[in-house]
């Protein structure tokens, strides 16, 4: 019996096959992100007491209203966007709202722009909704968004740009100018904006997050994507959710109904909780901050070349800058098993002419952990040397 061959013909994600090696304890893990603590206590006791004392039957298809409140509200104020309850519809993680919004958007023969580096889920769910992923690449120390490189792309058939900023795996953010031109590019192509910006509260040195969809003639032709896993570092809860025009968000909510329906209501209820304190979101950004410094200073300081990031839990390292001479790939499959430190090469991120330079480090993790990551880097790259 043959499946479906997108999927029939695919491995796991470097992400899983990284974590699955580190399991039994015996190798530090900085590849896939996700904070090693299990999250801030408040929110811990939220979703206890939730589960505990409120209802565990199906909530609402599009979400708690507290939740949906709740984010609207956060985007009040930290972003000044114009949203409401009716914009938000909450989903099982950020990655089924990008199925929704891929969904719900992308017809058979549709092209659909991506940015590579690419967050892995992106081309096969368009593939899969019959459309074409279409790359526009960006290249280091900058990786910086190209209005001629994109317009060069731009066929009848293109319909949709799926942007992620602040990026993973760069942990680079777009200027105003940059998201000015991509907006530009959409209103005059009539295109839609699937906006991933799960990584929008994770943003160091007092950036702040600005949305397409608050650009001029852009609110009715943006899906914004967000996720709790990131803002307060609970990435096996999945609560995500995206955000529109109501026109828009009321079909979103259709495509989510036939695919999860709906989500767990506990961690909904305390996910709302968390939003409503500034304070909290700010404490795990400022965690996050120092663990960015404290790695990119200690590999610094053990000689690595260290490139440029603004945001998210990742610190690229330069190759060749650190004087090695493997590829990304190379690297990370001998360090994985010879130097017991896992990473997740960038030239994953690629389809086609990838960027083989590139190490990306997770650093959301305790000093102690990040020291003996930088330590065993080190020795592995003094053991290459010396063969
Ligand atoms: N998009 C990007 C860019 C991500 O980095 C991630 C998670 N690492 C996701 C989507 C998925 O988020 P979630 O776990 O909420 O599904
Ligand atoms: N987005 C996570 C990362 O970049 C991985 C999430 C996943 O494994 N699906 O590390």
């Amino acid at each position: 019996m043959e499946l479906n061959p997108i999927y029939s013909g695919m491995g796991v994600t470097i992400f899983e096959k990284m974590s699955a090696l580190c399991r039994d304890g015996s190798r530090i893990n900085l590849g896939q992100g996700f904070p090693d603590d299990s999250g801030p206590a408040q929110l811990l006791a939220a979703a206890g007491k939730a589960l505990l004392e409120r209802s565990n039957q199906y909530p609402p298809s599009p979400g708690v209203p507290e939740l949906r409140d709740a984010v609207a509200a956060w985007y009040r104020r930290s972003q000044h966007l114009d949203l409401l309850r009716e914009n938000v519809i909450v989903t099982s993680g950020a990655t089924e709202a990008l199925a929704a919004a891929i969904l719900a958007s992308v017809s058979p023969g549709d092209e659909v722009i991506l940015f590579a580096p690419v967050y892995d889920a992106y081309a096969p769910l368009v593939r899969r909704a019959g459309g074409k992923p279409v790359f526009v690449t960006l290249r280091p120390p900058d990786w910086r968004y190209d209005n001629d490189a994109i317009e060069a792309v731009i066929t009848e058939r293109t319909r949709a740009i799926i942007l992620n900023d602040p990026l993973n795996p760069t942990g680079t953010c777009a200027s105003d100018e940059e998201l000015t031109t991509i907006a530009q590019v959409c209103i005059r192509h009539d295109l839609l904006a699937i906006c991933d910006e799960v990584w929008e509260s994770v943003r160091f040195d007092g950036q702040v997050q600005r949305s397409l969809l608050s650009f001029p003639g852009m609110a009715q032709r943006t899906i914004k994507i967000g996720s709790a896993g990131k803002i307060f570092g609970v990435t096996g809860w999945k609560i995500g959710w995206l955000c529109a025009a109501p026109a828009l968000a009321s079909v979103l909510a259709r495509v989510h109904q036939f695919l999860t329906f709906t989500t767990p209501p506990a961690l909904q209820y305390a996910v709302a909780e968390g939003l409503a304190s500034d304070a909290l979101i700010d404490e795990r950004k400022e965690g996050w901050a120092r663990t960015r410094t404290f790695l990119n200073s200690a590999l610094r300081a053990a000689g690595f070349s260290v490139l440029p990031n603004q945001a998210t839990w990742f610190t690229c390292v330069d190759l060749p800058g650190s004087g090695f001479t493997l590829d990304d790939a190379a690297f990370a499959e001998r360090a994985v098993h010879e130097g017991m430190v896992a990473s997740i090469p960038v030239s994953a991120f690629y389809e086609a002419d990838a960027v083989t330079s590139v190490l990306r480090l997770c650093h959301c993790k305790a000093e102690s952990t990040l020291a003996e990551g930088v330590t065993r880097l080190a020795r592995f790259r003094d053991a290459l040397a010396s063969h």
